[in-house]
């Protein structure tokens, strides 16, 4: 019995003429991901095949759980397409199983079998009521459901389904620049941008001594589960104690993490534009906080013209943190390191900025000439699936 793995696309059945730069996108990814595995893999429009070895198959479906562009995958029997072999290989496998009801159901994408789908359904359900005793139909909730795709030249049985996550391929557009705290909400904003097949640089705004490596460390093992969904991440991480210090100095203490957040946007957008980020992602969602307030964001976003997507946007804590579960960054997301917002959080942060305070206050003190200082310092950590390697880059 031949088996291979059948997989099925996600959302890339929307795409017509480039549909092919998606499959092939979605064929350098699964090979990066089981690169250090025997496999083959057969791609075509409409699915891919991966030839495997069963000893294999444990780690091979934990990789595949994490690709994007993979809506469901099964393990499926290869059969040539004609009645006697899908007879014989349908014995074959139910014969291997303990079960006491079942079902057969069947897709049949060649329309030149001489029996339509249902007939076929039918002809197999007969043929291993014949051969298997003390065992019956139940089409509503059959213990085993075999699934057979009839197919030119080979045909597939299979008995199981394993879901993926769906969306595109990562890579499939271009980079986006993560703002990546050691919160909740920006790592579960980095895997919905994963999602949408963007390749993503990670940010990290530290403010030492006033915060530990140990909140770095903390941003780093984000992006390392981060990356079990992707290539690679590099991880940017600015100075910002500087900036962080005058503001506190000098500015109304009200409107300090206003300012905080539009020196931030400034930073984002020359590092976006020095690493050929099209876009910055962050994780801000409407109304959690002071800074977040419609009000917030306008007088924030007002520094900049670059695009900000914000994935959490208008999802609320409870639904984010259900993500964070799944992707499992949740646990070290609640970690208790000092983040640089909260180090200087004001009392009473302004939750209505207006726009002409926020520009007088940050004109205290030489903001254009610490942010090119941070934007030069930053200095860029490698994280890797396999191992995170680190390395201080001049940019
Ligand atoms: P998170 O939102 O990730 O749970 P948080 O709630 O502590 O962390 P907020 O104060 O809500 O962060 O900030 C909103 C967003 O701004 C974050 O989701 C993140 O994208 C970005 N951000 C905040 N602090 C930092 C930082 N130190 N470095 C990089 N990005 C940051
Ligand atoms: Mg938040």
């Amino acid at each position: 019995m031949k088996k291979i793995i059948l997989i099925k696309y996600g959302e890339l059945f929307t795409k017509k003429g480039n549909r092919n730069f998606f499959v092939t996108k979605l064929e350098q990814n699964i090979m990066n991901k089981l690169k250090n595995i025997d496999i083959k893999i057969h791609k075509n429009k409409s699915f891919m095949q991966i030839e495997f070895n069963d000893k294999d198959f444990k780690i091979i479906n934990e990789k595949l759980s994490k690709v994007f562009g993979i809506h469901a995958y099964q393990v499926a029997n290869v059969v040539d397409t004609n009645i006697e072999s899908l007879d014989q290989e349908i014995i074959a496998i139910a014969k291997e199983k303990d079960f006491k009801t079942f079902k057969v159901e069947t897709k049949r994408s060649l329309k030149s079998f001489p029996l339509n789908s249902m007939e076929i359904s039918k002809h197999l359900g007969g043929v291993i009521l014949k051969n298997i005793k003390n065992i019956k139909v139940d089409v509503k909730n059959p213990e085993v459901l075999f699934k057979v795709e009839i197919k030119k030249d080979k045909s597939y049985i299979y008995t199981n389904t394993y879901y993926g996550l769906g969306g595109y391929p990562v890579g499939s557009q271009p980079k986006g620049m993560l703002m990546l705290s050691g919160g909740i909400d920006s790592p579960v904003a980095g895997f919905l941008s994963l999602k949408r097949g963007i390749v993503i640089d990670a940010v990290y705004f530290e403010a030492i001594p006033h915060t530990s490596i140990e909140a770095r460390k903390k941003v780093e093992s984000l992006a390392k589960k981060l990356v079990e969904y992707t290539n690679e991440i590099r991880l940017h991480v600015v100075p910002f104690t500087a900036i962080q210090e005058e503001i506190y100095k000098n500015c109304h203490p009200a409107y300090t993490i206003t300012i905080m957040r539009r020196m931030m946007y400034r930073i984002m957008e020359g590092l976006a534009k020095k690493n050929n980020a099209l876009v910055i992602i962050n994780g801000e969602s409407i109304g959690q906080v002071a800074s977040q307030t419609l009000t917030s964001i306008n007088v924030i976003n007002e520094v900049t013209n670059f695009p900000i997507i914000r994935p959490v946007a208008c999802l609320d804590k409870l639904e984010i943190m259900n993500i964070a579960k799944k992707i499992d960054t949740y646990e070290t997301s609640i970690l208790p390191y000092e983040d640089c917002c909260t180090v200087f959080v004001p009392k009473h942060p302004v939750i209505n900025p207006k726009l002409e305070i926020a520009k007088e206050e940050e004109q205290k003190f030489d903001y254009q000439k610490l942010i090119g200082l941070a934007i030069n310092d930053t200095f860029t950590i490698k994280i890797t699936a396999e191992e995170t390697k680190k390395f201080e880059e001049l940019l």
